[in-house]
């Protein structure tokens, strides 16, 4: 298998979105090219194949491409994070600050119990706001969480150091 980090290419950079003097890291180049879409889920399988895990967890949307992609490659269930009011079932909410405003996110009330042990997958790290309340969301179902998984960490925000700060372990493919 190709070093992972020979895919980082693959992540184009389009500045100045969805603001002016935003870089947005764009993976839909990396995701349209099967043979590395392939390998980014393999890399992730011999991390997480063997660890235990029962269900893994997506953060809507771009997170639930990969989550589902390796919940499938390890024959275990998927669980989505979601906006507010997608969910038809009874919900959980945790919220979390934005630059501008605050957003949240739900989980359905019996997707997880405290004998599931899960990955909490999402596309990139950069605040860290969506990811601790995500955490939290898990956190208060009693499920163990073994790890936090991210295509991209961008290292000029504070998402990691966040992280860390919380105990909170992750594994990132590419950092920028
Ligand atoms: P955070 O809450 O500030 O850590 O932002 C992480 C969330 O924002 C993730 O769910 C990402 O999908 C999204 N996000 C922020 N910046 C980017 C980017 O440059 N590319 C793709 N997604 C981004």
């Amino acid at each position: 298998m190709t070093a992972i980090n020979a895919l980082k290419p693959l992540i184009r950079t389009i500045p100045d979105y969805p603001k002016p003097g935003i870089q947005f890291r764009d993976i839909t180049p990396l995701l349209a090219n099967g043979d590395a879409f392939y390998q980014v889920i393999e890399h992730f399988a011999e991390r997480y194949q063997d660890k235990g895990l029962t269900k893994i967890v997506g953060i809507e949307a771009r997170g639930f491409i990969f989550a589902t992609a390796l919940a499938y490659r390890l024959k275990l269930g998927f669980v989505p994070l979601r906006k507010p009011g997608k969910l038809p079932a009874k919900t959980r909410q945790q919220s979390y600050d934005l630059e501008y405003g605050t957003d949240a996110l739900e989980l359905h009330d019996d997707a997880l119990t405290a004998t599931d042990n899960v990955l909490l997958i999402d596309d990139l790290l950069a605040t860290g706001g969506t990811l601790i309340a995500a955490h939290k969301l898990l956190s208060d179902t009693g499920a163990r969480i073994h790890e936090c998984a991210f295509l991209i960490t961008l290292n000029d925000l504070p998402g990691g150091q966040k992280l860390d700060e919380n105990g909170i372990g992750y594994y990132t493919l590419f950092e920028f």
